[in-house]
């Protein structure tokens, strides 16, 4: 069983308790226009630009104009050729697919390294477009007696069959209302908001993520919406966290040879402290990780 990946590196404290080795899967089901992993995004992975001219006699396919990938001509080609040349330049593919097996040999070399309560966090991409292979995983990692997290955007329906493996759930929760999700990730989120609540009652170590972005979720209408969602659920094992638009991936939109489209995104403190506030109002717990 395999796992295809984008890159995993150790980092501490943003993907949940202690030093983690994070690790980054590829694919998902949202296009949200903000995502700061944009090569994470299609399921089979992104040629990326690596700033060198890429020469023309490596692509049979004529994908390859004045030094730069043709992405018409490429989004549709299947074997990609280009990737196994001996002459390849300036061209990289971001995901590489990997045994279960090597990454929980991996896992467990990082070992020493997962201090402070540390462990092993999955993110994305979607974790769960790889559904059996993360299972897999995290049930390996479990066996091993390694800490587990995962970040998901909570749209996969069998998702509550994956508590019981992981010692922190992270769920983005983009918007309260699945139809403005739709409009602007590309998918309703009313599997997510289902799953939130099975977690709500049957996990006991949840953190919700908000990313705040202008235009989107900033507004009184979605503050409200949140409230009422969580109101009436038993959030005492829960978490709340809200972050602040960022534009870190725009340089790795255009590597991927895709239009960073976000404009007037950002939010200012006072209004994520306000959605903090109100939160803390209603009685959850709001931190900041
Ligand atoms: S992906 Fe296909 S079309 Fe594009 S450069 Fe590579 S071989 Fe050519």
């Amino acid at each position: 069983m395999q796992l295809s990946v984008v890159r995993r590196g150790f980092n501490y404290g943003q993907d949940g308790p202690g030093n983690r080795l994070v690790i980054h899967l590829q694919g998902c089901n949202l296009r949200c226009p903000w995502c700061s992993n944009p090569e994470g995004i299609a399921p089979r992975g992104t040629l990326m630009e690596t700033g060198k001219p890429i020469p023309a006699h490596i692509c049979p396919y004529g994908g390859i104009l004045d030094g730069r990938l043709k992405r018409s001509v490429c989004d549709a080609c299947v074997d990609r050729p280009c990737l196994s040349h001996p002459d390849r330049l300036g061209i990289a593919v971001s995901c590489a697919r990997l045994p279960v097996e090597t990454l929980l040999t991996e896992c467990e070399q990082g070992r020493p390294l997962f201090f402070d309560g540390g462990g092993v966090t999955l993110t994305g991409g979607e974790p769960t477009l790889q559904f059996e292979a993360v299972e897999a995983l995290l049930g390996g990692l479990r066996k091993r007696g390694i800490d587990t997290a995962m970040e998901t955007n909570g749209l996969h329906a069998l998702l509550p069959s994956l508590f019981p493996l992981l010692d922190l759930l992270i769920v983005d929760c983009k918007h309260p209302n699945p139809e403005k999700h739709r409009e602007v990730t590309g998918r309703s989120n009313a599997v997510t908001l289902r799953n939130l609540d099975q977690a709500f009652a049957n996990h006991p170590n949840l953190l919700v993520r908000t990313p705040l972005i202008h235009g989107f979720n900033d507004d009184d209408a979605a503050l409200e919406g949140f409230r009422a969602f969580y109101r009436g659920k038993d959030t005492r094992r829960a978490r709340f966290e809200f972050l602040r638009y960022h534009a870190f991936g725009a340089v790795k939109w255009q590597q991927c040879g895709m239009p960073y489209e976000m404009r007037d995104a950002d939010v200012p403190e006072e209004t994520r402290e306000r959605f903090e506030q109100a939160l803390r109002a209603d009685g959850h717990t709001v931190v900041r990780t």
